[in-house]
């Protein structure tokens, strides 16, 4: 186990919408260092089964669980320990050092080129296809669940307070349960989804939202009938990427594996050589 009174509590360093993020440094080894993210007990919180563990455990801990299995993927946000309180729950995680959330990234940034732009989103990719191999539907990826330390651009995905567990059942719209932003028209629409197409509906609007500056769809009244704006000074190939990601219908969508498949993901193929 991790023994928090080994720890001194220091700065906040993030404030969601049912808890705190602090920072938190070893008392005798100041340099190890951990975010404790501290949540109030609600009438809402979800628990879940886990393997090795005899009574339910918060749904975010239980999600996060399944992805801490060796080998662990370096673009998920590590679940060392928990703890659990009368009112509280405090998780206790790896502390991305010197990152910034992805929204502040792009806002700081201001024109990602793509090469920034792909090896943000080949990161994020695997993030996302870890999680569909263990059973993860994380349900809230949008960009202040994504963070990017600096200088080296490493991707961390956090916050599974939404996850679900992907089982042979499709998701009904009340299992998305995220802020939104990334919510495919099929659940919008009431119809049942399924978990990969969802995530490759998130990865076309991340990486919109990464090389414009500003969210694909500004409202619902858009996202289900709009046509999406792409700046004609992207690549072909990053145009046709987000564009075949961001198809409504999602049989028409592109599917997980042919993404990081996508030509944009392989400039030196000879096909695509002309536009990089
Ligand atoms: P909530 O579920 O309330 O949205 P999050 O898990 O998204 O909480 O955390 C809120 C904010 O705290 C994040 O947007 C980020 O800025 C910061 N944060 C969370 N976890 C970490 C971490 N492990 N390392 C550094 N910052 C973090
Ligand atoms: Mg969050
Ligand atoms: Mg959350």
């Amino acid at each position: 186990g991790f023994d928090l009174s080994q720890f001194e509590v220091g700065d906040l360093i993030g404030k969601g919408a049912f808890g705190e993020v602090y920072v938190a440094s070893h008392k005798r080894r100041k340099r190890v260092k951990v975010a404790l993210k501290c949540m109030m007990k609600s009438q809402e919180d979800r628990y879940l089964d886990v393997d090795g563990h005899s009574t339910p455990v918060l749904a975010e801990v239980a999600m996060m669980l399944r992805l801490m299995n060796a080998p662990r993927c370096p673009n998920i946000i590590r679940l060392h320990d928990w703890v659990e309180l009368e009112d509280n729950f405090v998780l206790i995680l790896e502390y991305a050092e010197s990152c910034q959330t992805l929204l502040q990234y792009i806002k700081d940034t201001g024109d990602i080129e793509e090469n920034q732009a792909r090896r943000l989103m080949r990161q994020l990719i695997r993030a996302v296809m870890f999680c569909t191999e263990h059973g993860v539907f994380h349900g809230d990826i949008h960009t202040a669940n994504i963070l990017v330390t600096l200088p080296r651009l490493e991707l961390k995905l956090i916050d599974f307070g939404c996850a679900q567990p992907i089982t042979h059942k499709p998701f009904n719209k009340s299992d998305y349960r995220g802020a939104g932003h990334g919510m495919p028209p099929e659940a919008l629409r009431g119809r049942v989804f399924h978990a990969n197409p969802a995530y490759v509906w998130t990865i076309g609007i991340m990486l919109y939202e990464i090389m414009h500056g500003r969210l694909a769809f500004c409202n619902r009244q858009s996202l289900m009938f709009g046509s999406i704006q792409i700046n004609p000074r992207l690549s072909t190939a990053c145009v046709d990427l987000i564009s075949q990601c961001l198809i409504r219908n999602p049989v028409q969508r592109l599917q997980l594996h042919q993404v990081e498949e996508h030509c944009w993901f392989n400039p030196t193929t000879p096909n695509s050589l002309k536009q990089f």
